[in-house]
């Protein structure tokens, strides 16, 4: 892969939090021959436009970014949209890519793939041991569909599909939605518009027991080039920082970092999704790979860039 940095690559959802940070580290690395499409461009729902678009641009690698993502509470709201919207999305851009001569693909899942209870820190082999967290398994099932496919399309045609299954990310260009978003994000905002209007209290959902591990999607970027470059296994590969925190801590983080001063108010009301989450990311550290960002370093990032975006 980085001996072909003249190659066209397609990465599809450039402008989502991993697509955009994907793009940057390519382009960093001089890669000279990206091929892009907005949403408005080429709906990846469509099989015949994808089909079209592989026919015509032909590209060589492509990253699979795109996806149709979000928290706790829009993945409860619209189960019908997170998987439906989702297979259609990697059916038609795995299959096109097959089809038109693409000589890898990258899969991007998440790590609501895995049981909710899971054996913690969950390895790879615990997909599809126990049943799902059921906030999240309408967008689980599909990506657990994609991993499959991924194997299914190796197994059959020898075809160079590998899969990366990130933790829960952050940074520059996520979604700041104040109920749809996931929950670092959320909070970024919440704390931020708090501070602005000097409000003395912010509400936080849930209990604030959760445990959650956040990896900053600069390094998912340099995960996703490394495994571009070494890994071509059958199985999916983990990709997490191994730092959890709890939402609590989170939240005093976030606080800290925004420079808001008032109280958290938690809303037991609001569900706290499945209790902890903490992925093993031992075979990709085994590959050579290894996080760079810590969690506090990350949020100052991923702050300025917020305050340098908010109008927008
Ligand atoms: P999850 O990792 O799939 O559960 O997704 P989220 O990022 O949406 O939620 C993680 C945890 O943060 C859950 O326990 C939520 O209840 C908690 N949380 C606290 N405040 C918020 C918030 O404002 N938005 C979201 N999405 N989650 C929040």
């Amino acid at each position: 892969f980085l001996s072909e940095r003249s190659a066209k690559v397609f990465v599809a959802g450039h402008r989502g939090l991993v697509g955009s940070a994907i793009v940057r580290k390519l382009r960093d690395l001089g890669f000279a021959n990206l091929v892009l499409r907005t949403h408005a461009e080429l709906d990846l729902t469509r099989q015949s436009d994808v089909e079209d678009f592989f026919a015509s641009e032909k590209p060589r690698f492509v990253i699979l970014a795109a996806a149709k993502v979000g928290g706790i509470h829009a993945n409860n709201t619209y189960p019908a949209d997170f998987i439906a919207i989702n297979l259609q999305i990697q059916t038609n851009v795995i299959d096109s890519a097959h089809r038109h001569g693409v000589k890898k693909l990258l899969f991007l899942g998440s790590s609501c793939i895995y049981p909710k209870f899971a054996p913690q820190p969950i390895m790879e082999d615990a997909l599809l041991t126990a049943p799902l967290e059921p906030t999240n398994e309408w967008y689980a099932i599909a990506k657990i569909a994609g991993i499959k496919m991924c194997q299914a399309y190796r197994i059959q045609y020898s075809w160079d599909a590998i899969s990366g299954m990130p933790t829960n990310l952050y940074g520059p260009n996520d979604n700041f939605h104040p109920e749809n978003s996931h929950v670092l994000p959320a909070l970024m905002r919440r704390f931020h518009e708090a501070k602005v209007r000097g409000a003395k209290e912010v509400v936080v959902w849930g209990t604030g027991s959760p445990l959650r591990e956040f990896l900053h999607v600069d390094d998912l970027a340099d995960a996703v080039v490394f495994l571009m470059e070494k890994y071509s296994g059958l199985g999916h590969v983990n990709v997490g920082s191994g730092k959890e925190v709890t939402i609590k801590e989170l939240a005093e983080l976030v606080k800290e970092v925004v420079g808001f001063e008032g109280q958290l108010v938690w809303d037991s009301s609001k569900p706290d999704g499945t209790p902890r989450k903490l992925m093993d990311s031992s075979k990709l550290a085994n590959l050579g790979w290894t996080p760079k960002i810590s969690l506090k370093e990350g949020l100052r990032d991923t702050y300025k860039w917020y305050l340098e975006n908010v109008k927008q």
